[in-house]
């Protein structure tokens, strides 16, 4: 799809920017809705954003995504994997296994692991059969809003208008900062290292996710495995006085992948990235008119043990579409207001309990809080496989498991 023409207003009633997880199941929440829906984003057409992202879905994002189109949950589930084991080791030492017998029922799975760009375009794919319509190469780059809509304006000065915007455009959010919310919160004083590194089918990887504490062979430092379809995601945890340099550089690279991972690995890195990881929500999620709505990134950034950025991008951006229908057909704009007011209020309320649950899992990865290092050495004296300290141990750095209310699963 073209741009707008410069100096050219268009006038939609709903315009999503943003074409990431949030921006895409806002469009297909829109369209299951009944609604027109354009999306705008920066990216040329077909361009793959670089570094690693997300690849680990829960199930109820893939039955989310399965309602709000028939089939794309499932389609997303088969081109992921999943694994039956788990495991942990304490300083090289085994401390935790569980094997689950082989999913007896049809249906979506619990989770599945997919990269995060693959599981974009299967989604994309499912906005163009929906009839979403993307303008692609378009910046936001300003916003205002008033009692009565959105005005937009793009890097190449055109003007896009609106009733509401759903702002979808990630952690750096040109909207965000347009309404003026503020992100508040800590980042982490670690860096971790990620690698995506592609499978090696003459030497194949066990399916497991495997957790090290303290593993032996990269002087004592944390290393988490997660198989996702096509390759190994490998999370390295620097210790604080670390330079990320030695472990980032080709030939850093080629030092410590050989030691968690078989050799020829470390000759198929696809991206490496380091992280500290923000623990962070905006102050507010809409503006003093109600009309922008942000979701995903653009509303709070999360460590990813737990997997909560893009799981809670989806339900983000479905309440956000629920809340936009009902002010489009609301009695008053005070109940219009009020509704959009409603969708910021239980979003904020779910992004802190996820940011909770993701900072408990930051904090025993870390353990630089005292209670949290005794209470870690404790269990790890004691762990044996298939005791509850190492059951503990090997489920603790990704959260808590329930959600708030007890009721959905962990990403709402
Ligand atoms: C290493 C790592 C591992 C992760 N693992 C997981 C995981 O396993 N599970 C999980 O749930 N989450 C995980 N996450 C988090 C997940 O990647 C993010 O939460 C997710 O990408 C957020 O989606 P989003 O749509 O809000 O933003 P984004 O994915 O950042 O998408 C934003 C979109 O907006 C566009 N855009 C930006 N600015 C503008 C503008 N001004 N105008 C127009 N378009 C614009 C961008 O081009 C982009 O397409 C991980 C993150 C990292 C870094």
């Amino acid at each position: 799809m073209s741009t707008a023409d410069p100096g050219r207003t268009l006038r939609n009633s709903v315009l999503v920017v943003g074409a990431g997880p949030a921006g895409l199941s806002a469009a297909l929440a829109l369209r299951a809705a009944g609604m027109p829906a354009t999306v705008l984003d920066r990216r040329v057409q077909g361009t793959v954003r670089p570094g690693s992202r997300a690849a680990y879905l829960h199930g109820a994002s893939l039955r989310a995504l399965e309602q709000l189109r028939p089939g794309l949950g499932q389609e997303i589930a088969d081109h992921g994997v999943m694994w039956a084991t788990k495991r942990s080791y304490w300083a090289g030492r085994e401390i935790y296994t569980r094997t689950y017998p082989p999913l007896q029922r049809d249906g979506l799975p619990p989770f599945t692991s997919l990269p995060q760009v693959r599981t974009e375009d299967l989604m994309a794919a499912a906005c163009r059969d929906r009839g979403v319509l993307f303008h692609w190469g378009v910046e936001v780059t300003s916003a205002e809003s008033s009692p009565d809509g959105v005005r937009l304006v793009d890097s190449a000065g055109a003007a896009w208008e609106a009733d509401y915007v759903i702002a979808a455009d990630g952690s750096r959010s040109a909207l965000r900062s347009a309404i003026r919310s503020r992100l508040e919160g800590p980042r982490s004083r670690n860096t971790f290292v990620v690698v995506d590194l592609d499978d090696n089918p003459a030497q194949p990887m066990p399916l497991e996710r495997v957790f090290h504490y303290k593993h032996p062979r990269v002087d004592g430092r944390n290393v988490l495995l997660v198989p996702f379809a096509g390759g190994w995601r490998v999370d390295l945890n620097l210790l604080l006085n670390d330079a990320a340099e030695k472990f980032t550089s080709p030939e850093g690279l080629r030092d410590w992948i050989p030691r968690v991972m078989p050799e020829s690995y470390s000759e198929r890195v696809r991206w490496v990235s380091t992280y500290r990881f923000a623990q962070q929500l905006a102050d507010r999620f809409t503006d003093d008119h109600s009309r922008v709505l942000l979701t995903g990134e653009a509303a709070h950034l999360f460590a990813p043990f737990g997997a909560r950025g893009m799981n809670s991008s989806i339900p983000d951006a479905i309440r956000a579409v629920h809340a936009v229908c009902e002010a489009l057909s609301a009695a008053s704009p005070e109940a219009a207001a009020a509704e959009i007011r409603r969708f910021e209020a239980e979003r904020k309320e779910a992004a802190q309990y996820n940011r909770s649950c993701a900072g408990a899992a930051l904090e025993h990865m870390l353990a630089h809080r005292p209670s949290v290092w005794l209470r870690r050495r404790a269990a790890a004296a004691v762990a044996v496989a298939g005791s509850k300290a190492g059951a503990w141990l090997d489920s603790a750095p990704y959260g808590p498991k329930l959600a708030a209310r007890g009721t959905a699963k962990s990403s709402y």
